[in-house]
Order: C-alpha cells, then sequence, then structure tokens
C-alpha cells in the first residue's frame, strides 16, 4: 500500500443486490455510493452517485445485470466515469461485509483462500447470507487480485460474549456438533454505536456501560460492557429476540413443533411464516413504522397492538440488560426505527424513572441527522440517539488492517 493510498471501497452484496460506498479515510468523506438491484433479472437497475468533484450527481442504468461479476464490472465503470476506477493508486483496500463469521473470526481479516474456505464452510449457520458475501468477495478479487479483499463480519463485535450468554441450555455435544449457540449480528452496528455513545458522553469506551438498541426493519439490542459486548439478543440466526419488522423474535420453539404436528406445516412453511410474515407485518400488515403511527393515530386497534407488542419486548430487553450490566450509563437508539421514531423512544423508555431514565421530550421530538442526547437533564442513565454508519465502520476497519499490515 502507498502512502497515498487512502480510499477504501465497501461492499455489502445480497442475494440479488450489490451496495456499495466509496470512502476517503483520510477523513471519512464519502466519494461515491450506489446500489445495484435485482440482479440476475431482466430489471436490474444500478443507481450511482458521485459526490465529488465535477462527476458529483446521480446516474442510473436499468436493463439486465446478469450476476454479480456483471455488477461489480458495472460499478467499476461507473467509478472509472468519475475518475474513482478500481485500478486507481490511491484504493487502499475493498472491505467487505460479511455476515457470519462463526467463533474463528472474532477481527477484521485480509481473504485469502484459506479464509474463503472457512467462511464457506459456515455456510450451514448462515445460508441466506454468507454464499451473497462470499460471491462479492470472488468478484472483486477477480477484479482487482493484488488490492487487499478484506472481511468485516457482522458476528465479530460479539464474539466477545461469556459462555453463559452465548451457550443455548442444549445438550452440549449436539450444540457443538452442529455450531448451535448465539452468534448474534448487526455486530459492526453495535460497536459503532457504543463507541459514539462514548464520545457523545465524552468518555472512552473502556469507561462506558451501553444498552445499544438497533432497530431497523431487523432489530437487535445489545449490552456493551466499556467496549466489549457481553451479551445481545440475536442467536444462532437473526430471528432471536427482538419484535421486528417480519421476524417474530422471541419464540416459545415448541410454537414450530405445533406447526409442525398440528397445523400440518413443513419446515420450510414455518421458517417463511416466522422470518417473513411475523413480527410487526404479522402482527398487523405493516412492518413500517411510520404506517403504524399513522393508523394508531386513526384508530386501528390491530395497529396499536402490534406497536405494544414490540415495546413491550423492547422494555423486557432493556431490563434484562440493565441486570447483566449492574451498571448502565447510557441507552442508545439507532437504525432506521431508532432513529427517526420519537414515540418508540418515548414508550421504551417510560415508567422507568426508578433506572434513571428520562427523556426531554422537546429534545425526542426534535429531528436531527446527528449523535444527540435526548434524556432528561435529572436522569441518572443518558439516552442517546446515535445514526449508525456501518459503511464508515468498516471501511475504518478495513483501512486500519491494512496500514497496520503495511507497516510490518
Ligand atoms: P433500516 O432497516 O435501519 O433501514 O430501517 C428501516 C425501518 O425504519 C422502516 O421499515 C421503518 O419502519 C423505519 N423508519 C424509517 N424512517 C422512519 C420514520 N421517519 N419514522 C418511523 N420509522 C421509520
Amino acid at each position: 500500500m502507498t502512502a497515498t493510498a487512502t480510499r477504501v471501497l465497501v461492499l455489502n452484496s445480497g442475494s440479488s443486490s450489490v451496495k456499495y460506498q466509496l470512502l476517503d479515510m483520510h477523513d471519512g468523506s464519502r466519494l461515491a455510493v450506489g446500489l445495484v438491484e435485482r440482479i440476475g433479472e431482466e430489471t436490474s437497475r444500478l443507481t450511482h452517485t458521485a459526490l465529488t468533484g465535477g462527476g458529483a450527481g446521480k446516474r442510473e442504468r436499468t436493463g439486465p445485470i446478469a450476476d454479480h461479476e456483471a455488477a461489480l464490472k458495472a460499478v467499476a465503470e461507473e467509478l472509472s466515469a468519475d475518475g474513482l476506477g478500481l485500478d486507481s493508486p490511491e484504493l487502499a483496500a475493498i472491505g467487505h461485509r460479511v455476515v457470519h463469521g462463526g467463533l474463528r473470526f472474532t477481527e477484521p481479516t485480509v481473504v485469502d483462500d484459506e479464509v474463503l474456505a472457512e467462511v464457506e464452510r459456515l455456510v450451514p449457520v448462515a445460508p441466506l447470507h454468507n454464499p451473497a458475501n462470499i460471491t462479492g468477495i470472488r468478484t472483486a478479487r477477480a477484479l482487482r487480485p493484488d488490492l487487499p479483499q478484506v472481511a468485516v463480519f457482522d458476528t465479530a463485535f460479539h464474539t466477545t460474549m461469556p459462555e453463559s450468554a452465548a451457550r443455548y441450555a442444549i445438550d452440549v455435544e449436539t450444540a457443538d456438533a452442529h455450531r448451535i449457540r448465539r452468534y448474534g449480528f448487526h455486530g459492526t452496528s453495535h460497536a459503532y454505536v457504543s463507541r459514539e455513545t462514548a464520545r457523545l458522553l465524552g468518555k472512552a469506551p473502556e469507561d462506558v456501560n451501553v444498552i445499544v438498541l438497533h432497530l431497523g426493519n431487523g432489530a437487535s439490542a445489545s449490552a456493551v460492557r466499556g467496549g466489549r459486548c457481553v451479551d445481545t439478543s440475536m442467536g444462532l440466526t437473526p430471528l432471536e429476540g427482538l419484535v421486528m419488522g417480519t421476524r417474530s423474535g422471541d419464540i416459545d420453539p415448541a410454537v414450530t413443533f405445533h406447526l409442525q404436528r398440528v397445523a400440518g406445516m413443513s419446515t420450510d412453511e414455518i421458517d417463511v411464516l416466522l422470518n417473513k410474515k411475523s413480527g410487526l407485518v404479522g402482527l398487523c400488515g405493516d412492518n413500517d413504522m411510520r404506517e403504524i403511527r399513522r393508523r394508531i393515530d386513526e384508530g386501528d386497534e390491530r395497529a396499536q397492538l402490534a406497536f405494544d407488542v414490540y415495546i413491550h419486548r423492547l422494555k423486557k430487553y432493556i431490563g434484562a440488560y440493565y441486570a447483566v450490566l449492574g451498571r448502565v450509563d447510557a441507552i442508545a437508539f439507532t437504525a432506521g426505527v431508532g432513529e427517526n421514531a420519537a414515540p418508540v423512544r418515548e414508550a421504551a423508555v417510560a415508567g422507568l424513572e426508578e433506572l434513571g431514565l428520562a427523556l426531554d421530550s422537546a429534545l425526542n421530538d426534535e429531528r436531527s441527522d446527528d449523535a444527540r442526547l435526548i434524556s432528561a437533564p435529572y436522569a441518572r442513565v443518558a439516552v442517546a440517539v446515535v445514526p449508525t454508519d456501518e459503511e464508515l465502520e468498516i471501511a475504518r476497519q478495513a483501512f486500519t488492517l491494512v496500514s497496520e499490515n503495511s507497516l510490518d
């Protein structure tokens, strides 16, 4: 890596999409952002926005993009058109979001054949995500074989969880034979938000205990003690824990036996029910919190029920993680719902004054894209809204790793 190489391309490869951002780690600024959607269909679309220099502006391409390789080539062309091509000596690394790193990957990792093989071995525990991530890495490697490809794992931040939190109380031999344990997800976001919360409090991450509530379409909570995760609400898969847009979160596992034996549903049908047709959408037909609030304002009882179940679960996790941490310095709300839905924040914290939690309702209602405190001045525990930035975190981790390696 040359001293002038300060750019990182971040790729988030899904099964039929690739999201990307090109960042300059000199100051963390974005040079270009974009999305390729509906890969493999006739109606694929690439939306590219250059945020720098003469090329600034949004462009769109429609028409078939056959596979991830074609998608990345199209992205490379768009970047080149703005003078930001993948052949640029300023590019230091490509950072890849990889959902499941199992127990092995506790840190961002430069990808080689052996690493790729291990990520492949984890496909059975992340069948929806890891295959697309692997395809993204392979394709990027083929385009720039000389450039470090850095995998940043969604599970890595949670590998510090103690066994008491990570183990399910099932037969140990069976669990170990099939790698069944609680891994947790959204780790890049929990890491970033817990650190930003410490910064907002003017303290070092080592000195604060934070409960992070990542409330997007997927949702998870984590308990972070002194910068290290000690518990999180997602488990073997991202289905466990909080009520989500379309996922049930915690459920008695015997519900699945019941659905099989009594309702005659197949394993695949139950999988779809719990992952796609449950949560807010299952309770009221909508998974968008804006729509649910609008319906509540019109007196819709199903929407109210969905909101109440969502909040009840959230409160239970706040209480549980309060007990796990013993001392809590801050609760941080993030992601689509956490950053934008003031009524969710208000309801989640309501009645918890005895725990030192109270909001300043004017601050809670204020709209802002900045990280901010919304707690009442007399509250013992700070409540923060911290916009998450997983791409910046991936770019930072990738850049730090390649910078350290180049000094070796
Ligand atoms: P994410 O997965 O972080 O992109 O979050 C997406 C979810 O955020 C959507 O499904 C909505 O439920 C929620 N959301 C986004 N904007 C708002 C808003 N202004 N008010 C309430 N909820 C919002």
